[in-house]
């Protein structure tokens, strides 16, 4: 056993727990991070949006030492099917208010920005170690089972993201199934900035959010996504896996068909992949919220289901950046109190209730029921993809716009245009 008693053992270098070591350090407690991948930011995956706001209040600015990617000022959002493709398009300028601003980020740059920062205000760091288990002691976690090696903490933070066996081992998290999760993968392609700049219609260091509905993943919940970095694009799908036996085309399959989709290949044409990955996404959403807090024990970030699956989109940096912060300031007064039990550490849960993170959760809450709706990602994108197709398609006389327009309306059935209208409003 190491002899050495911390404040805070942190397990997990991803954004909520290098955000929380960063503030708990700057606070002058001791802390140990200790992540299983090589380096922080090595296991990490993420599609690539990170809305700045919540790290903006806790390192003002951030973006201009950060090594983010893009700022965002282009969102497209297209129905696709397996020919054809309909898409909106916002164009902003770069925001003057740095709370608004979004970028596109690479986790294994941008988590080991983060670490350092960490470590700069004084946290440990130890990578390559994967925690095996939690040291507990009358009911309260008092460190860290790696191996042969034993640590003690006053508090344990838990930031082990999606599927936290060690969550699962205290009873506080519920193990994943298929209903409560999705799968993402992502290929990272390389091109030129230039060729990014022109086939997105960019400027330098501007950059595209470009989300796809519909045949990306086989028609059911979930989509395409296309970010631009700096000098690569991320490109994904993400499919949740209680519809697996829906179709019997597999993610990666996905994937290539549509990375190969007429409205898509011009877009990667001549780069270069350069890194591949999949990861699984949270989805249980507000009603599977797990058990936060305990004697000794903290959950943040994807660990604790804080991430919010919109059906088109994830956002969950944001959102396990301010769960890190709860959760620092929650160690920080247990410290100065002296009491590291449940009670205590509760000041987390009041701290995420009252932040956007538990408000958006519970905004989004019948979300997700609403998009898990074959018509969302099948008959819908192939009737707009199909009543565009007609008003753009001139081949003898035309006829009356309703005329055009009725077909593609019934074959979805107006009873179903207005439940799912009506089902929509309430869901937002
Ligand atoms: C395909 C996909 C697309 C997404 N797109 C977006 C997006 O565009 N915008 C957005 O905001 N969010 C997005 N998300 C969600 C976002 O990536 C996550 O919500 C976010 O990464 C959660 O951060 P975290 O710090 O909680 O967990 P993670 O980033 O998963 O970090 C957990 C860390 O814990 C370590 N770890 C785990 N177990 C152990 C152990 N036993 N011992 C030691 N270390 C351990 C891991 O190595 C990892 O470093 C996406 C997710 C996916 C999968």
């Amino acid at each position: 056993m190491s002899e050495e008693k911390f404040d805070a053992i942190i397990v997990g270098a991803g954004l909520a727990g290098s955000t929380c070591a960063y503030l708990l350090a700057q606070a002058g407690l001791e802390c140990l991070v200790i992540d299983r991948g090589n380096f922080p930011g090595a296991k990490n995956m993420t599609g690539g949006r990170l809305y700045g706001h919540s790290l903006e209040k806790i390192i003002p600015n951030f973006a201009e030492e950060a090594p983010i990617e893009r700022c965002i000022v282009h969102e497209k959002i297209s129905f696709i099917d397996e020919e054809r493709c309909t898409t909106m398009e916002h164009t902003t300028p770069v925001a003057t208010d740095l709370e608004s601003r979004s970028y596109t980020v690479l986790r294994s740059k941008f988590d080991q920005w983060l670490a350092e920062k960490a470590e700069n205000e004084g946290a440990g760091y130890i990578p390559g170690i994967r925690v095996d288990d939690l040291i507990v002691r009358d009911g309260k976690v008092c460190g860290i089972i790696a191996g042969d090696e034993e640590m003690e903490a006053d508090m344990v933070i838990l930031a082990d993201g999606v599927n936290s066996i060690l969550g699962e081992k205290l009873g506080m998290v519920s193990q994943v199934t298929p209903h409560h999760c999705a799968v993402g993968v992502k290929e990272v392609i390389q091109l030129s900035k230039q060729q990014i700049n022109d086939r997105f219609g960019c400027s330098d260091n501007e950059g595209a959010a470009w989300l796809f509905a519909g045949m990306p993943s086989a028609g059911q919940m979930g989509g395409g996504f296309i970010y631009t970095n700096e000098d690569s694009i991320s490109l994904g799908v993400v499919f949740g896996l209680h519809n697996a036996g829906t179709t019997d085309k597999s993610v990666p399959q996905m994937l290539e068909d549509f990375k190969n989709h007429s409205a898509v290949k011009p877009l990667v044409e001549g780069g270069k992949s350069v890194e591949y990955s999949g990861h699984v996404v949270p989805e249980g959403g507000y009603a599977m919220l797990p058990k936060m807090v305990a004697d000794g024990v903290i959950i943040t970030g994807d660990a604790a289901g804080l991430c919010l699956n919109v059906g088109y989109t994830v956002r969950g940096m944001d959102l396990a950046i301010a769960s890190g912060a709860a959760a620092a300031k929650a160690a920080i007064k247990a410290k100065e109190d002296g009491d590291f039990s449940e009670a205590t550490l509760s000041t987390y849960t009041t701290e995420l209730t009252n932040s956007f993170v538990m408000k958006d959760m519970k905004l989004y809450k019948a979300l997700p029921e609403f998009l898990d709706n074959p018509r969302m990602f099948n008959e819908y994108p192939t009737m707009v993809t199909a009543m565009m197709n007609d008003l753009f398609t001139v081949n003898g006389p035309s006829m009356p716009l309703r005329k055009t327009f009725l077909p593609h309306l019934k074959k979805v059935g107006f009873m179903n245009l207005i439940k799912d209208g009506v089902k929509g409003v309430r869901s937002i």
